[in-house]
């Protein structure tokens, strides 16, 4: 693929992010692989294929592409779209066994939340080895024979994918308003373009300046964080008195200042903002809403069934853990940094960690492994009490 065709399906499949985009399944040879070449393994979202594919064209290899049904790789293992079953069938049915001599297949990292190694293997026989977060960093990790560095680990969120994100909110919702407007009250077009699109990219882009500040288990200005749907606890709510002050300036500067302004505008800005606090699966940086309980729970290890092998180590995307391989134990020291997405719950073969709510309910590995998060971040499992 030329890069002017690869720019184009960047850019399309970024504006449509929101729709699972399907490609077909199976093996896809990369280079001139032998018996002995890497064998890779994705999902099958187009974009995703397309970069992990692009990623690997200096590497000899076989790509092996898994149903999860156009969801890309964390959003489809997480939500139950990218499954065991998946990664057994492409194994199973795309003739890898009869093009390489040996079984180990590298899955990307962030598929750790819903794909689970002990049982691929046992259905299988193939080794799981856990790729780094990004496919751009697949040729470093191949040159440190298959080590990941804790950058390779991590979930960076960097600009470029914070300006997908934004792209991602912003087109379609401006779509469907622009589709409603156009009709009733074609003259606000533009200015509500321009809210769309500028408030999601204001958000998202400035997000390094204020993350700090995001801490969910703190209070802050505002309503109760338990009970409020959309969290308007903290910087949604300074957000929005923002654009509120912008929304003043503007009036002021071009004279057109009147209560039926100031009403028409705070309001949109209002609905703008809620749209962008929804955080459909944890896509966007302001907060998770109050719409995903998981947000509270926190990780706890059980030490006296910790091994050390350190699984939770190697999947962990925010690097929460640090294994001491001499006394064989973890520790948690960046619990702080979780994001609740269950990898590590997911990859322990000792079942030594477990979610606890702030009431000490426990969200055990079985629940975890077998109940996947929606598109609100609800995980549909029963709790126990301790
Ligand atoms: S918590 Fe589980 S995966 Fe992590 S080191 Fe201990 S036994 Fe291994
Ligand atoms: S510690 Fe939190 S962020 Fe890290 S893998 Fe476990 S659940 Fe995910």
């Amino acid at each position: 693929m030329n890069l002017v065709n690869y720019i184009a399906v960047n850019i399309f499949e970024t504006l449509l992010r929101v729709i699972p985009i399907p490609c077909k399944t199976g093996v896809i040879k990369i280079g001139k692989p032998n018996r002995t070449s890497p064998v890779f393994l994705t999902c099958n979202y187009h974009l995703t294929a397309k970069r992990v594919k692009r990623a690997l064209h200096r590497i000899d290899c076989y790509l092996l592409i898994a149903n999860s049904n156009g969801h890309n790789v964390w959003c489809g293992a997480t939500g139950g779209h990218f499954t065991n079953h998946d990664v057994i069938s492409v194994l199973k049915t795309s003739g890898i066994e009869k093009l390489v001599d040996h079984k180990n297949v590298i899955l990307p990292q962030l598929a750790a939340s819903g794909i689970e190694t002990k049982h691929i293997e046992k259905k299988t026989r193939w080794k799981v080895i856990w790729g780094p977060v990004y496919a751009e960093d697949i040729p470093a990790f191949i040159e440190n024979n298959l080590k990941k560095t804790i950058e390779m680990r991590e979930v960076r969120f960097s600009l470029v994918q914070r300006i997908e994100m934004a792209i991602m909110w912003a087109f379609p919702f401006s779509i469907i308003a622009s589709l409603i407007t156009i009709c009733f009250w074609p003259e606000v077009l533009l200015p509500l373009n321009a809210l769309l699109w500028g408030l999601p990219f204001i958000i998202f882009v400035s997000f390094p300046f204020y993350s700090r500040w995001l801490d969910p288990k703190k209070k802050g200005i505002g309503f109760s964080k338990y009970t409020v749907i959309f969290d308007f606890g903290r910087m949604p709510l300074i957000l929005w008195g923002l654009s509120l002050v912008c929304l003043f300036g503007f009036s002021i500067m071009t004279n057109a200042l009147t209560w039926e302004v100031i009403f028409r505008w705070g309001f949109m800005s209002f609905i703008v903002i809620l749209i962008i606090s929804l955080d459909l699966m944890g896509s966007t940086p302001i907060s998770k809403s109050g719409l995903h309980e998981d947000r509270f729970l926190k990780i706890v290890l059980d030490e006296r069934k910790c091994k050390g092998a350190g699984f939770c180590e190697q999947v962990c995307p925010k690097n929460c853990y640090e294994v001491d391989k001499i006394r064989h134990i973890a520790t948690v020291p960046r619990a702080d940094e979780c994001v609740q997405c269950g990898a590590c719950i997911v990859q322990c073969p000792f079942d030594a960690l477990y979610f606890q709510s702030p009431e000490g309910e426990i969200l055990s590995p079985e629940s975890v492994r077998k109940y996947k998060l929606n598109l609100i971040g609800k995980r549909l499992a029963k709790v126990e009490r301790e």
